[in-house]
């Protein structure tokens, strides 16, 4: 029998949300935290050097110096969605995924990206949970990205 103060066994597989996904073998208990959002710290300038060219990245903006974590490991491999089971938490240690609901065996862990700072235009979400909002952004990032088109349609108008 297994302790229930152990970590719980985490698999990386194929998932249907998007390329791998991240699965728990074991029943995780809600308000656990999960596993470290692990990787060396960076600058964000240095991080949007070394990523320019590359559609996808595993930065996780961290603490308020403007820097980020540069994703290494077994949480990267989280994916987004809108009906998660878990999110993050940082604590002056580092970045952790928690359980925000009980998570039984076989569950693929998830938790809300809140993406935002991104040049991208769209992030698209297909996780197919019935409150999907359809994107990864954040709920300001969505609105910023309105008020930057409404400028430049303005912008547009003025020529
Ligand atoms: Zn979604």
């Amino acid at each position: 029998m297994r302790s229930p103060t152990a970590s719980p066994r985490l698999l990386i597989r194929s998932s249907t949300i998007h390329a791998a996904g991240c699965y728990t073998l074991d029943r995780i208990p809600k308000g656990r935290r999960v596993i470290e959002y692990d990787g060396p710290r960076i600058g964000k300038e240095l991080a949007d050097e070394r990523y320019a060219d590359r559609p996808v990245t595993y930065l996780f903006s961290v603490g308020n110096k403007g820097q980020v974590i540069d994703g290494f490991g077994t949480a990267m491999f989280l994916n987004h969605s809108c009906a998660p089971n878990c999110e993050t938490d940082e604590d002056r240690n580092g970045i952790f995924v928690r359980a925000i609901r009980t998570i039984a065996p076989g569950e693929e862990l998830l938790y809300e990206y809140n993406l935002f700072d991104s040049d991208e235009d769209d992030a698209d979400c297909y996780c197919g949970a019935p409150n999907c909002r359809g994107t990864m952004f954040s709920d300001e990032e969505i609105k910023r990205q309105k008020r930057r088109k409404a400028r430049k349609r303005a912008n547009r108008k003025k020529r």
